[in-house]
């Protein structure tokens, strides 16, 4: 059956954080400065395991979840992910998407989709290797991405997206170069302002280059209208090139929240579930795991957490809350 919350929000997305680890370290996501060489990263048997995650999703599909999400970290650090992509490709009506950096696509592209994978995102903040290198930190350059992209298309894991974090000045200049390079390509590009998520990034407003202002940078060289959202709770907005060029997003998260229509649930690599991006506590389902619980316990537990979920953390946003400890994103996904 599925359930409501507070706000009357259904539940129907998961994103489950598979790892903790990346092979990056973007400033705006896991900060060299804290996330350095002696930083110590949850040992193997405090990730749930792959038949844990499956129980449940099987669990969450019951009470209305129709897509999931895998994340992290960096999902494809995570061993055997293909694996698990297997076991949540074989419960009925869930699409199974993913959320990368790229980096080993190219060698991964084909086992994920021969796994069962519907649909993966590929972040790339720049097409300046400058730039990038300089937002992943690692120096890990833009052709690495650009095979992933490649090979994930060769698998037919089509139509790709590809996140872009807006941060000013830092990546606005090559706001039109990737517009300009993806624009025909069937590819769906989303500029996703800069977020204020964990309590690492060193975030401030006058870094975020808004969606109004990304809308009308692309409009002035490439003109643009306005969609519809394809469905409840979709987070961009979906704009299409008046010349048939194809579809962009923008996701508006600070400047435009939308709580109201939020239908998503995540899990931590760890087991916690989390109502909100933004939490500051999640609930321990692993303990609940691993203590026995039965398949009905899980259900009502979760069900419960859901129907008293009363979050809107970007609609709420203000000096208060933006002070709050948070939860970072590396541990809960993006
Ligand atoms: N490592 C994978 C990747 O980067 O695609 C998956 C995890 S990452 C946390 C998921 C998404 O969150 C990425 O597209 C990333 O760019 C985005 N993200 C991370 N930190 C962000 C922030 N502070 N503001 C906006 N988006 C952010
Ligand atoms: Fe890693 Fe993704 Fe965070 Fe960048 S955004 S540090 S790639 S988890
Ligand atoms: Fe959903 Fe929380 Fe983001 Fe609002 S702030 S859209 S409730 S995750």
């Amino acid at each position: 059956m599925p359930i409501t919350d507070s706000y009357q929000r259904p539940l129907h997305d998961l994103r489950i954080s598979v790892t903790d680890r990346c092979n990056f370290r973007c400033a705006y996501c896991m900060p060299k400065e804290v996330f350095g060489r002696d930083h110590i990263f949850l040992p193997k048997d405090d990730l749930l395991t792959f038949e844990e995650i499956t129980r449940l999703a099987r669990i969450l599909a019951n009470l209305g979840v129709r897509k999931i999400r895998l994340t992290g970290g960096e999902p494809l650090l995570r061993r055997e992910v293909e694996a698990l992509i297997e076991m949540l490709a074989a419960l009925p009506n869930i699409e199974i998407a993913m959320t990368t950096n790229g980096t080993l696509l190219a060698r991964k592209a084909q086992i994920l989709k021969n796994a069962g994978l519907h649909r993966i995102t590929v972040s790339l903040d720049a097409l300046d290797n400058a730039t990038f290198k300089q937002m992943n930190d690692v120096n890990v350059p833009v052709q690495t991405v650009l095979d992933g992209i490649t090979a994930a298309e060769e698998a037919g894991l089509t139509p790709l997206k590809i996140n872009m974090v807006v941060k000013r000045g830092v990546n606005n200049k090559d706001i039109l170069p990737m517009a300009r390079y993806f624009h025909g390509s069937g590819h769906i590009l989303r500029f996703i302002e800069f977020m204020d998520v964990g309590s690492t990034n060193g975030w401030r407003m006058d870094q975020v280059v808004s969606a109004k202002e990304i809308a009308e940078t692309i409009n002035s060289q490439m003109p643009i209208e306005l969609l519809e959202a394809n469905y409840r709770g979709e987070v961009a907005n979906r704009w299409r090139y008046t010349d048939g060029g194809g579809e962009i997003g923008i996701i508006a998260s600070v400047t435009q929240p939308f709580c109201g229509n939020c239908t998503r649930l995540r899990f931590s690599a760890k087991g916690e579930l989390f109502t909100c991006l933004f939490g500051t506590r999640g609930h321990d389902l692993r303990a609940l795991l691993r203590d026995g619980a039965s398949d009905n316990e899980l259900h009502q537990h979760i069900a419960t957490i859901w129907q008293a979920r009363t979050d809107n953390y970007s609609e709420a946003r203000s000096t208060a809350t933006s002070n709050l400890p948070k939860v970072e994103m590396s541990y809960i996904g993006g």
